[in-house]
Order: structure tokens, then sequence, then C-alpha cells
């Protein structure tokens, strides 16, 4: 969309291969933002207000000039596409990719029907066996895993101006746990169960979960469930290669994926943003990574390393983070926006006996 919207490229010739429709709601987004975004007119709910919550700590919490926005897949889709298809010079095929390599100066796309060549492929498939190649580069690699449930009860329940943005009072058995509720009416929320850890868990266990969440915590007996999603999100610092030869990887295929929150939906529309000013500015798609990008890739590390290696429960780093910090610089430093100072500020409440030493292993 975002070639599509710039005059000096609307033109190319684009060929979309998926093998998917993109017809389903198979997933919701939530990101913060200052201003209106690009996806303003779709945003299908929005809160001022985040409720965090832990086993000794619980506070509601002003996020302004921030909105939470919550877009669901299946208006993404249908957004994007009726734009897309409105230009003849875009193409869409439904077919499974089964390679994509560069050979001389063409980027080749590979599927179970054709080969498609093109001056340059933006892939968002990861290939290949993400852990194996995690461990090939001695990295380490938490699943972000989760299942959330919509559901709609039969009082009003909820507030639906206040998004619980974590809540840890949950069992911490498996890892770092926690919930998300995500109200978008009085009797109408999204509730995901969500863990960083390395294994999954047994299917049973997700609903075992919710269900007893939405029972206990929230004292909810007469609801039913109207949609469910599930996810895992890569968080690691494995060097994604950014693009080889004429493939441009991009997505969480890219590495947009943040490693120390699984977050990307406002890290994928600022890399392909980027890309796009680079093919008008420099005729070519490669973004190099900035000093900044850096910087936040090393403090993503140093919290994976403290995770992978159980030096302080997830649940302790994040309550002590939102405890003793202002919600709108925290939410810019997880938003890799903050200045050196709110770094520091920030990293200062952490304790520096567990951190210092995973940072400077990190940054070796
Ligand atoms: C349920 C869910 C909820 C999420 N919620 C949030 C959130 O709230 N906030 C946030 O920041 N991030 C969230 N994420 C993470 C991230 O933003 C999404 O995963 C996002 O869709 C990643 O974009 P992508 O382009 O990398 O991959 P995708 O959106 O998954 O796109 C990859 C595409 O490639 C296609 N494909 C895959 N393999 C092949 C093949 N071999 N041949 C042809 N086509 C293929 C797929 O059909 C798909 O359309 C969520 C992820 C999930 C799964």
């Amino acid at each position: 969309m975002r070639i599509l919207l710039e005059p000096s490229l609307s033109k190319k010739k684009i060929l979309v291969i998926d093998q998917a429709e993109k017809n389903k709601n198979d997933r919701t987004w939530c990101f913060w933002e200052e201003e209106p975004g690009l996806f303003e007119p779709i945003v299908h709910h929005r809160w001022n207000t985040f409720h965090f919550k832990a086993t000794h700590h619980a506070d509601t919490l002003s996020i302004r000039p921030y909105q939470y926005k919550m877009i669901r897949g299946e208006d993404f889709y249908r957004h994007v596409l009726s734009y897309a298809t409105s230009f003849p010079n875009v193409y869409f095929l439904n077919e499974r990719v089964l390679k994509v390599y560069t050979e001389g100066d063409k980027g080749i796309v590979e599927t179970q029907n054709g080969i498609y060549a093109a001056a340059y492929v933006f892939n968002s498939i990861l290939f290949g066996d993400l852990s194996a190649q995690v461990r090939a580069q001695k990295k380490y690699l938490l699943l972000q895993h989760f299942k959330g449930w919509v559901i709609e009860t039969a009082t009003n329940c909820f507030d639906a101006d206040t998004a619980t943005f974590m809540d840890f009072s949950v069992s911490q058995q498996y890892g770092t746990t926690f919930m998300y509720v995500l109200p978008v009416a009085p009797n109408k929320a999204l509730i995901e169960y969500t863990l960083f850890t390395e294994q999954l868990l047994p299917k049973e266990a997700y609903d075992q979960a919710l269900q007893a969440y939405i029972a206990n915590q929230l004292n909810i007996n007469d609801y039913t469930i109207l949609e469910e999603e599930t996810g895992i999100i890569p968080m690691t610092n494995f060097s994604f290669p950014g693009h080889e030869g004429k493939i441009i990887n991009i997505g969480i295929a890219g590495g947009q994926a943040k490693a120390s929150s699984g977050f990307a939906f406002q890290q994928i529309q600022r890399k392909t943003a980027a890309i796009v000013q680079s093919l008008v500015q420099r005729h070519h798609p490669i973004v190099k990574e900035t000093l900044a990008d850096k910087k936040f890739r090393w403090y993503d590390a140093t919290l994976l390393h403290v995770l992978h290696y159980q030096k302080m429960p997830g649940d302790k780093v994040f309550t002590s983070i939102f405890q003793k910090n202002d919600t709108v610089a925290i939410l810019r430093f997880l938003d890799n926006r903050s200045d050196l100072l709110t770094d520091l500020k920030i990293m200062s409440t952490v304790p520096m006996h567990i951190f210092l030493p995973a940072a400077l292993k990190e940054i070796w």
C-alpha cells in the first residue's frame, strides 16, 4: 500500500503472491502511537488509559499523548486489498512459494506452479527452521505464544476506555506469563493469555488458563466466546538478513518483531515506510540499520539474556519498570523511540547487578 501511495512508484508492475486469500480475521493488532497513522480509518477501538497489574502491584495509568489502538486483521486485509486491486498494474496470485533467490540482476520466486522474476522481491516468509538458525548463531530464542478469546458477557463488566496492558498476577510456573484484557465495549473484550517461554504449552492449557482467569480474576461466569486467535512470535537476538541480493526481507522475516516484547506492527510500518523512502530517494530499497536501531537491539538482547538464563523473572522486570517510571517514557522506550537519558533512567529501575553483566556480555 505504501508503494502505491507514492506517486513516483504507483505505476510499477507489482505481483503479490500469497498462499492465503487474506479474508479471515486471523489476528488483532494493537499498538500505540501519538498521531493518527496510515490505518486510522480502520482503527476498531482505542484506549487512553492502561491498567497494569502484578501480584503486589496494580495501577491505572494515563498514556496520553499516546493512544493504544486496535486493528482487526479482517479490516486491515479488506482495506489494503480494496485499495491495491483498484490499480491495473497490481496482480494477485494465490500460490505457495517454495523458495526465493537472486539470479543475475533479478529476484526469483519459485512457487508450486511457476517461476517469477522481478527487479526486487519483498519477502515476508520465514523459510527453514528458525531455532536451528538461531542455535547456529549462538543466539537466544524465546517464543511469545498466546491464545485470545473475544468474549461477550451477559452484563456490562468492562471499562471500554481502559486496556489491561499486562496482568502478571497469573501463575508464572512456565516463565513470563500475563494476560491482556482489551475491552471494545462494556460487554465485549479480547482476553489474551500470553507467555514468553522456550516451549509451547499443550493446547488445552491455554483454554484452561483463559477460563480460570475469566472466572476467578474477572469474576465473569456468563459469557459467550465469539472469536479465537492464536499466535507464536519469535523473540530473538538472531541477526535476520535484511536483504540478500535482490531479496528484501520484510516483517518478522526481516527481523521486525521486537525481541523483548514481540510487538511488530509499528516496527513493520516504519521499516516499510523507510524502504519506500529509499526507493524514491536512492532508487533502491536497501535500508541500513541506524545507531539507534543497534542500541535498541542491544537492550533487547540484554533482556533476552536475563530471561534465557533465568537471572530474574520477567514479571518482576516489567513490574519494576512500570512501578518506577512514567508510563509515556516506558512506551517510548518499548517503541525504540526514547533518548539516552530516558533509557538510563529506565535502566536504573532494574537491578544493576543483574542487568549490567548481561548488557556487557551482549555488547561483545
Ligand atoms: C494472532 C496474532 C496477533 C498479533 N498481535 C500483534 C499485536 O497486537 N501487535 C503487534 O505489534 N504485533 C502483533 N502480532 C505480530 C505481528 O505484528 C504479526 O505477526 C504480523 O502479521 C507479522 O507480519 P508479517 O508480514 O511478518 O507476517 P504475516 O502477516 O504473517 O504475513 C506473511 C504472509 O506470508 C504468507 N505465507 C507464508 N508462507 C507462505 C508460502 N510458503 N507461500 C505463500 N505465502 C506464504 C502468509 O499467508 C501471510 O499472508 C500478532 C501476530 C499474531 C499471529
